[in-house]
């Protein structure tokens, strides 16, 4: 049996970074910077009030109360700027640029709001109230570095620099396609043998919690040759496809017997529990990678986690390995086949006791959905006795 890890590394080797593409900012969420992003002029670009009030000189305003004559309103987005003179107030909102001759902005709160004069109760000191060009950034200055992934304040600093077209290797298009003549859409009625099908909703989010964007194609059969048109038809828009089902030793197993004649993907037995059955390689003139996942369902999360998700990463252009793991104290004693590594589901509390789900098999989502952790039990252990020490992975 092929180990976990030399499965993984064998996956790593073949995905590719996706190529790097220039899209509009609002598609960019989520993807990953290729480019360094700077500022063309610096932040913020003129100096300007934090706050609704006065712009006024520090020096008249030393001895309080006083009261001085409103000679001007600047509102931001203002340019027509009269200069301050001694002994002169301009009220002036938050954002708005500095008249010249000002050193301070006193808060309307000091004050009593006038418009044609006003009366200030406190003293503001030079400088006060007041932002600074290039106090955020300066020009030149880089705000992103490429294998940033643009999140929602990444994006703001983006537009914050001017900028409505970024570089960025996109998010990874990964189409899941379930197997399965038992599979039913949820929704409609089952009949007798029938399930519904949840691999493919599960393996679609995973794939969206995993920076891509995943698209569920409809389910077919146990058919070879109908599970082949469906995916040639899939794979103008997939950047990876995930199977779910028809891999394992039984009769119907649409997958493994569509693809073991094409050479380019390879079923093989995974030293692990669950997931045993696991089919890997590329399709189509784009060699696009394939991951042909077990149908049980916590089979495929697992698999999913493991091997699918790291590829994910290596796809967007970031760091990929492993899931990491934590380690945890066990509540509950586990058995574990020899020479298998095991992911058994488990509640991991704050603390670091890890609790045992109730229904460990490969069939048990409810146990997988109670779950937020997986327990690994490593190859050549097969009894853990409550209280040790283990390794868990988060999910
Ligand atoms: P298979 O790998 O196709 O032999 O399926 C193994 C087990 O997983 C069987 O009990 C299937 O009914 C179940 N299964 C397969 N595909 C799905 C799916 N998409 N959703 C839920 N269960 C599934
Ligand atoms: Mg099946």
């Amino acid at each position: 049996m092929k180990s976990v890890d030399a499965h993984l590394a064998e996956i790593l080797a073949t995905v590719r970074t996706l190529a790097p593409l220039e899209l509009e900012l609002e598609r960019s969420l989520g993807t990953t910077l290729a480019e360094e992003v700077s500022a063309p002029v610096p932040l913020p670009p003129f100096d300007n009030s934090a706050m609704d009030g006065y712009a006024v000189r520090a020096a008249d305003v030393e001895a309080v109360p006083v009261t001085l004559p409103v000679i001007d309103d600047v509102a931001a987005g203002s340019d027509e700027l009269r200069a301050v003179g001694p002994g002169h107030a301009v009220r002036i909102m938050t954002g708005a640029p500095m008249p010249a001759g000002a050193d301070a902005v006193v808060p309307v709160e000091w004050t009593d709001g006038g418009t044609v004069s006003v009366t200030i109760n406190q003293s503001a000191p030079a400088g006060n109230a007041i932002r600074r060009a290039g106090e955020d950034v300066q020009a030149g200055e880089v705000v992103l570095r490429p294998g940033t992934v643009i999140g929602s304040a990444q994006l703001g600093i983006v537009a914050g620099v001017g900028r409505r077209r970024v570089w960025v290797r996109p998010r990874p298009r990964v189409v899941v396609l379930s197997t399965g003549a038992e599979l039913v859409e949820p929704g409609l009625p089952l009949r007798t043998g029938q399930i519904w099908d949840s691999n493919s909703f599960t393996l679609t989010a995973a794939v969206r919690e995993s920076g891509g964007d995943g698209y569920r194609a409809t389910t077919v059969g146990d058919d070879p040759a109908r599970f082949l048109e469906q995916l040639d038809a899939q794979l103008v828009r997939a950047d990876a496809i995930i199977t779910s089902g028809g891999v394992s030793m039984g009769a119907y197993e649409p997958v493994k017997e569509a693809l073991s004649p094409l050479g380019t993907v390879r079923f093989e037995k995974v030293a692990m529990q669950p997931g045993m059955p696991q089919g890997f390689g590329v399709v189509g003139d784009d060699q696009v990678p394939i991951f042909a996942l077990p149908g049980n369902p916590v089979s495929s999360f697992v698999s999913f986690m493991l091997f699918v998700r790291p590829a994910l990463r290596k796809m967007r252009g970031l760091p990929a390995g492993a899931p990491e793991t934590v380690s945890a104290q066990v509540m509950g004693s586990l058995r574990s086949p020899a020479g298998r590594r095991s992911y058994l589901r488990g509640v991991l509390a704050d603390d670091g006791a890890v609790t045992p789900a109730r229904g460990q098999g490969s069939h048990q989502l409810a146990a997988l959905a109670s779950a937020n952790a997986l327990i690994v039990v490593p190859e050549d252990v097969t009894d853990v006795p409550a209280g040790a020490s283990v390794q868990v992975i988060r999910l």
